[in-house]
């Protein structure tokens, strides 16, 4: 993860959402929450801005809230790429895992057993694993790509 504009904020933290009033309380470093407790409060929030609060915002020009407006929803997709990323490298991770299994399973035949139809079953459940690995990264370079991560 190259990026640290999120990092930057502080942990542990409390806010109440802009949108419901519910205090949030924020105890992980890459839980990114600072104004909505929910992604569903954030949308709500910009689809009726004028329902909350009423004030015009911090910023005054039409344009310029346009553009903060596309930032946060922008913002909102990078964070769900960037979750869609964590659960792959569990994926990743748990196949690796299985992967070393089946090595460390193949490993322990004695050479007879390596040789015989049930080592060749796990050196191919674990060519195959191998495969399935290199596959995920490639989904997670794409996903790097589509986050704005280089
Ligand atoms: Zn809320």
């Amino acid at each position: 993860m190259g990026r640290t504009w999120w990092k930057d904020v502080p942990v542990p933290r409390e806010f109440r959402c802009a949108r419901c009033g519910e205090l949030v309380r924020v105890g992980r470093r890459d839980d990114r929450r600072t104004r909505f407790c929910s992604s569903a409060c954030e949308r709500e929030f910009w689809r009726h801005r004028d329902r909350y609060g009423g004030e015009a915002g911090p910023w005054a020009d039409g344009g310029e809230r346009e553009e903060r407006r596309g930032n946060a929803t922008n913002r909102e997709r990078r964070r769900r790429i960037d979750d869609a990323m964590v659960m792959l490298d569990a994926v990743k991770e748990v196949v690796e895992q299985v992967q070393m299994e089946e090595e460390e399973a193949y490993g322990n035949l004695s050479e007879n057993l390596q040789r015989s139809a049930r080592g060749e079953a796990i050196q191919e459940a674990s060519d195959a694993l191998c495969g399935a690995a290199w596959a995920i990264e490639e989904a997670l370079d794409c996903l790097r790509g589509a986050s704005g991560e280089e």
